[in-house]
């Protein structure tokens, strides 16, 4: 009933759109644009015309400009602008005009002077300029459609539309990149940008100099270092690298949906949706991840803190240069000494009386400038004080640092931060500021939880289901740093204990269960299905319950299980998932008598899953290692995508990696030599046990099926016969009998020596999960793997 509520209402509000069939698409000479004028383009999904960002913001930005916007959206987003760094001041009105010599103009009504032209040489003698239906502005000639001089894809501000490219024109030089807004009302270009490099890779630039953040290289499918773009974020997506031109550019599978894709005024590039629903943009893809990666996001002499709200803060001792401009968003000033230093003074000219104070657990600044005569703190701190122009030190295993001038991307770990335990910094303040008793900061608390968006949802469903539900609360003790971090790149939903208990009706329809819990069915509404993973045994359940969230609900990718929500009440916890129609890869190797998974598809899942494994070791921020990939944790979406799920052993590294994992995870059978022999884990665990997984998918197989016993006799352990026939050049016979020989043998021979390679002895000799997806990509050549040795001696294949 609630539901058939919610959906009512929406019907209301789409039938209160205004129509806009009224509304035309062109300006043409004498037939200009004033006022609340809009152009709409034909399909009413873009609109062009006059605005100020809201009216709140009027006394500190009277300011309007020309741009265009969601014609639907209701939560003003400009998408373009013509003229963010020369508005529109306050009493002039401007009109859009087709100027005498053919450009579009914004022309200043009263004194008919030009603030704004496209510039463009006109070679024709009528323009007319027309927004299109995928939101391109075209100055065209009148006669021509097809002669255009002008069109506002080519200057792109903060956003990439569908279908508009970003990257460089060879030939002209033309650079088509954006750049983000200064702050939240004001238009003019700020201090990011993403752009092409001339080579192609994508990177996100501080002032067009320092870059933050990769794409990696075009690998032919996808960027090296951003994986999980493809079908995760962009519908269709294109690379081009000619002679004339490297660009970037992407379709809508739906020319309907709303999506937004582009870079925010903090210097993050996003992609969001637009939902009905909540009347409001779902952001389903961030990078960087959090906050704190983007270079001097809060500016100089501050403290990042990703977990923290807000979550820039000066330092102390100083204050916010701009506090009008940081409330706005644009935090490029940073933070100001309260007192000068003494340093320089006439009474102290060495500045001997400056005292340092010290920033535990931080990430350092950039740019240190190494002092390799200091071979003490003591020193290093006096270094820093015999020089007027030094602001911090810091001492620790690579000797002593300092810095001179501003201080830049000072970052607070986190006790369970992923990159250590930071370092010490020493901050040089004057000595008045040092002795001052701390005052507790105003403004800067701990939240709780303040998660309650959704995942990544593109479709209505998931929109109202949040409606439906309406669980936005804050929980006490729960994880809260977790769900903070969730919040900088993918929201998640806390759902209450009823609603969870309701929609899989008290727990009745059980999928599956392991060794900490049972996974049950549930309904949201006709269209939406659950997998409700339900963990018993209070310590245990609650180490699995850190282990999922922390893991999968950070991130995203196609080829891992979606995490949509949680519940943490009590001692219950429990997590929600996308249900997954065509259950574990076990079932279709395994269990199955009717349906035999074809080749094809087995190759395909082969694939999906490396994607996840190396997105999951490389792509995100942190190394995560799964730790126990077998078949029953790979899930299969209605067309066989495989999900990568259960992360219930799942361990988050540092980027280094260099933690020893101590206490064993996995299964029998999947485990790699490094778990028993007890030395240093890496990811190259995963390696081992995907290799496992790749034998039975070639097989249709356990490993350790009894079937391997024939006739009294042990004929050698599967992957070992592969490693051999591999040699003899008879991989035929090892697929699966299930096929009838209707297979690919090049690619069944691929698979063989890659997964030959993936349980080699030394975690040396295995590739990462990223060679294994070139290597079944095709694009490169796999060598002939030596049979694995250890495996060979212990289960009681003949010598070599
Ligand atoms: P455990 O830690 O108990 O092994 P898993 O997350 O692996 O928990 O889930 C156990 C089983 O439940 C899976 O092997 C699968 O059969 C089923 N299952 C889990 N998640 C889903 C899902 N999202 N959709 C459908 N079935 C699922
Ligand atoms: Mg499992």
């Amino acid at each position: 009933m609630r539901l058939l509520d919610v959906l009512l209402g929406l019907l209301l509000l789409s039938l209160h759109t205004p129509s806009c069939s009224a509304a035309t698409d062109t300006v043409s000479p004498g037939n200009g644009l004033a006022g609340s004028d809009r152009l709409v383009s034909n399909n009413s999904k873009f609109a062009l015309g006059f605005f100020k960002m809201d009216s709140k913001s009027s006394d500190t930005n009277p300011n309007s400009y020309l741009g265009i916007w969601f014609n639907k959206v209701r939560k003003l987003t400009p998408l373009w602008t013509a003229n963010g760094d020369s508005p529109v001041i306050d009493p002039i009105s401007p009109e859009l005009a087709i100027s005498s010599d053919g450009n579009l103009v914004i022309l200043d009504q009263a004194t008919k002077s030009v603030i704004w032209s496209t510039h463009a040489n006109i070679t024709t003698n009528g323009t007319v300029a027309v927004l299109l239906n995928n939101g391109n502005l075209v100055l065209q000639s009148s006669s021509n459609s097809s002669n255009i001089f002008w069109q506002s894809f080519d200057y792109p501000t903060d956003t990439l539309f569908a279908g508009a490219k970003i990257g460089w024109n060879k030939i002209t030089g033309l650079n088509r990149r954006l750049v983000s807004r200064k702050n939240l009302i004001d238009q003019a270009p700020g201090l990011f940008s993403l752009e092409l490099e001339p080579n192609g890779v994508g990177h996100l630039l501080w002032n067009s100099t320092i870059e933050y953040w990769s794409t990696g290289d075009w690998n032919g499918r996808y960027f090296g270092l951003a994986p999980e773009m493809i079908g995760a974020v962009m519908p269709t997506f294109k690379f081009v690298n000619n002679e004339q031109e490297v660009y970037f550019t992407y379709a809508l599978r739906n020319e309907a949906a709303i999506v937004h894709t582009g870079i925010d005024v903090f210097g993050r590039g996003l992609v969001g949706v637009w939902m009905d629903s909540l009347q409001d943009w779902l952001i389903n893809y961030r990078q960087p991840v959090v906050q704190c990666d983007v270079y001097a996001t809060c500016g100089p002499f501050t403290i990042c803190e990703d977990d923290a709200d807000p979550i820039c803060d000066c330092m102390k001792g100083f204050s916010k240069r701009s506090p009008k401009d940081w409330e706005l968003g644009d935090r490029r000033d940073g933070c100001m000494r309260n007192t000068p230093l003494g340093c320089g003074s006439d009474r102290n000219k060495a500045g001997l009386t400056d005292k340092f104070y010290s920033l535990q657990s931080v990430r350092l600044p950039h740019d240190a400038k190494k002092v390799q005569a200091a071979t003490s703190g003591d020193e290093c701190s006096q270094v820093c004080l015999g020089n007027c122009s030094c602001t911090a030190y810091s001492y620790g295993e690579g000797g002593c640092s300092v810095w001179n001038g501003e201080l830049n991307n000072v970052k607070q770990q986190s006790d369970a931060s992923s990159d250590g335990n930071g370092e010490i910094l020493y901050i040089r303040l004057a000595a008045k500021e040092v002795d001052a008793k701390e005052v507790p900061s105003v403004g800067r608390k701990k939240s709780g939880i303040t998660i309650g968006v959704a995942v990544g949802a593109s479709t209505a469903a998931l929109g109202l289901m949040i409606l439906g539900l309406m669980i936005w609360r804050r929980k006490g003790k729960c994880f809260t740093r977790t769900l903070e971090n969730a919040q900088g790149g993918i929201g998640i939903i806390a759902f209450r204990y009823v609603d969870l208990q309701r929609a899989t009706k008290n727990f009745s329809e059980k999928l599956g269960g392991g060794s900490f819990g049972s996974v049950f069915k549930g309904y949201l509404s006709d269209s939406v299905t659950l997998a409700v993973k339900r963990l018993d045994g209070a310590h245990q359940g609650e180490k699995q319950f850190r282990a999922e969230v922390n893991s999968v609900g950070i991130i995203q990718h196609i080829n891992l299980v979606k995490l949509i929500g949680f519940c943490c009440e009590g001692d219950r916890r429990l997590l929600v998932y996308e249900y997954m129609p065509n259950h574990s890869l076990d079932v279709h190797l395994f269990k199955s008598n009717d349906t035999v998974l074809v080749w094809n598809l087995r190759y395909q899942i082969a694939i999906g899953v490396a994607r996840g494994l190396a997105y999951l070791h490389t792509g995100c921020r942190d190394c995560i290692i799964h730790c126990d990939i077998k078949p029953e944790n790979i899930l299969l979406d209605a067309s066989f995508v495989p999900k990568i799920a259960d992360f219930g052993m799942a361990k988050v590294l540092g980027r280094e990696f260099s933690h020893a994992m101590t206490t064993m995870r996995g299964t029998i059978g999947y485990l790699a030599p490094e778990w028993i022999s007890g030395t240093v884990v890496t990811s190259k665990v995963d390696v081992y046990s995907y290799g496992m997984v790749l034998f039975e998918i070639i097989s249709g197989k356990r490993n350790s099926s009894p079937d391997y016993f024939r006739d009294g006799e042990y004929s050698a352990f599967f992957p070992v016969q592969v490693a051999r026939k591999l040699l003899n050049g008879e991989i035929g016979s090892l697929v699966d009998a299930n096929l009838h020989g209707d297979v690919n043998l090049e690619e069944v021979e691929r698979v063989c020596k890659v997964a030959c390679w993936c349980i080699q002895d030394s975690e040396f000799d295995r590739p990462t999960m990223a060679q294994v997806v070139q290597f079944l990509e095709g694009l490169f050549e796999v060598h002939m793997p030596p049979v694995p040795r250890l495996l060979n001696a212990i289960t009681g294949g003949s010598p070599i």
